[in-house]
């Protein structure tokens, strides 16, 4: 890490012609070959494998991340993503045949291309530094496209080491990064770019989308929420007690799909809380501090906001509460609220507050999650599976993991994105590639066929008309009240069980009912 340059922005004047140059790359079309995509994958893998001490000694100055952590949800993340994609790559850029297309339609060989996008923007948050701005770029790479990242500042030593991978693996025409802050990242959303891939807060999220707005230039939006979790009365206590507090610890809280309340049932309250306290001295036995283990708050900032937040709250403390200025500690903190309206529970906090707010029953937990926030990034559920299930009825969220707290987002290859203004549009996996990809429906239509479609040319005579329609209409299978009109032929096949020995038999009847039928027609 000592090797490096220090962490500085990238001057102003600069900035376009990064952004011109990743453009005129693209417009050059090399990055479009499957061997050039696999050739960059594959030395961006090299890059982070032999920076992995540099990688994981960034997160601990910008995060005290430690190393298992870091491995786990960062370094060991991107590299296993990249294996991924390099082995699904030729499968994923094949073009597909198209779905829904009527017989003499084939003819055309329709079918579903995938182009990159074009230069696009990658802007990325301080959490997990490495997943959150790699991870996009991994899948630009994969789709075609050439790409600027921007990491966060806030992570500064992250953003160092990405950099430095970033010019010493890719190619410098199509692949480069820009360091700075809100003025280097104002000028950056100056360009036009393709496509615009934003992870961070909300409030920045509307920033960029109205800037993407002025361009028409497509977004995918990354953003935070204030998830739930639900502990029925009829859950294993004990179960949703680790397994909540652990993505409490996890990164310090600071991770985007934790939960940001828990909702209890009163009846189950007393026994939840005492788990959670076995829990705590089991994951933390020396307590927080001095913890290798547990991450310190990013920076002061964000340190004084989950400050304010915690003395702000109506709540009684039952757990932790000590958090230190000059170490950016902060103790995994379980307070007990009264009320959705706590300023726990207002806002995001994105850190280690653990607030409990006791309901009366599942409809209150749900009535309850809908007014805090209707759209989160994350939902989880304790209960029993009629419960659970229930509880994804009735609501909405970018994801959700039943039994479990964020669980559904911890797996790389699964679709990640929040729903509504939890964010918009999906990566990872196969869906980092769509990400960046467009489906460009293409038809080749053959000379020959000329005669079967000059009836679309003019003059358009009633006669054209009635041909037309003929050859294109579909037919209702519903009535004036809505009600689905049944052939003979289908009641005929359906009457009976579903069982495959009914339907065989069925069958069976049925054609021999037709070849008796025809060997009396011909015997006439
Ligand atoms: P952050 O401070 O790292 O900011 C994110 C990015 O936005 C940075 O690159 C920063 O330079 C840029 N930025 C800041 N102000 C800007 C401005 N005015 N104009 C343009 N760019 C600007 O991270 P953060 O936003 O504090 O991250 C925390 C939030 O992000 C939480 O709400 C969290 O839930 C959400 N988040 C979401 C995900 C996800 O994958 N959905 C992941 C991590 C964080």
């Amino acid at each position: 890490m000592n090797d490096l340059p220090p962490f500085s922005h990238t001057p102003a004047e600069e900035i376009s012609s990064v952004h011109d140059r990743v453009v005129s790359s693209f417009l050059k079309h090399k990055t479009r070959t499957i061997e050039y995509r696999l050739k960059q994958l594959r030395s961006l893998y090299w890059g982070i494998k032999d920076e992995e001490p540099a990688l994981t000694e960034a997160l601990k100055f910008d995060l005290g991340k430690s190393a298992y952590e870091a491995y786990l949800s960062e370094i060991g993340w991107c590299l296993n993503d990249i294996l991924f994609v390099c082995t699904n790559l030729e499968k994923w850029m094949k073009d597909e045949s198209a779905p829904d297309i009527p017989l003499t339609n084939l003819l055309m060989r329709p079918r579903i291309r995938k182009d990159p996008l074009g230069a696009v923007l990658i802007i990325g948050a301080y959490n997990f530094p490495y997943q959150l701005t790699l991870g996009p770029l991994i899948g630009a790479i994969a789709a075609g496209c050439t790409a600027v990242i921007k990491p966060s500042e806030n992570a500064p030593h992250a953003a160092r080491i990405m950099q430095h991978i970033v010019e010493q693996s890719l190619d410098p025409e199509a692949y480069r990064v820009v360091q700075g802050a809100i003025p280097e990242t104002t000028a950056l959303l100056e360009q036009k770019w393709d496509k615009i891939f934003y992870t961070g807060n909300a409030t920045v999220g509307k920033i960029i989308a109205k800037k993407a707005a002025e361009t028409l230039t497509p977004v995918t939006l990354e953003l935070g929420g204030r998830n739930p979790a639900i502990v029925s009365k009829n859950a294993d206590t004990k179960l949703a007690a680790r397994r909540v507090l652990w993505t409490k610890l996890f990164n310090a809280g600071q991770v985007c799909v934790s939960q940001n309340y828990v909702m209890v049932d009163r009846e189950v309250l007393p026994a939840f809380l005492h788990e959670l306290g076995v829990a705590l001295k089991e994951f933390q036995p020396k307590g927080a501090k001095d913890n290798e283990d547990y991450s310190h708050i990013i920076n002061e900032r964000q340190w004084s906001r989950l400050k304010t937040m915690l003395d702000s709250t109506n709540g009684k403390i039952i757990y932790g509460g000590h958090a230190d200025k000059e170490t950016l500690l902060f103790e995994p903190t379980v307070v007990q609220v009264e009320s959705a309206d706590d300023a726990l529970i207002k806002e995001e906090s994105f850190g280690p507050l653990i607030p409990i707010l006791p309901v009366s029953n599942l409809e209150e937990a749900i009535r309850t999650a809908n007014e805090v926030h209707a759209t989160p990034l994350g939902l989880y559920t304790f209960g029993t599976n009629a419960e659970n299930a229930k509880v994804l009825a009735e609501t909405r969220s970018g994801g959700a993991t039943m039994n479990d707290a964020m669980f559904h987002a911890s797996m790389p290859t699964l679709a990640f994105g929040g729903v509504g203004d939890s964010g918009q549009g999906a990566y990872r996996g196969k869906s980092s590639f769509d990400s960046f990809t467009h489906r460009r429906s293409v038809t080749q239509t053959p000379g020959w066929m000329e005669g079967m479609l000059a009836v679309r040319y003019p003059p358009y005579t009633a006669g054209k008309l009635k041909k037309l329609k003929q050859m294109q209409d579909l037919k209702p299978d519903f009535d004036r009240q809505g009600k689905v009109k049944r052939s003979l032929l289908w009641l005929l096949l359906s009457m009976g069980g579903k069982g495959t020995i009914s339907v065989g038999v069925r069958w069976a009847v049925f054609v021999s009912l037709i070849a008796i039928g025809a060997r009396l027609a011909v015997s006439r």
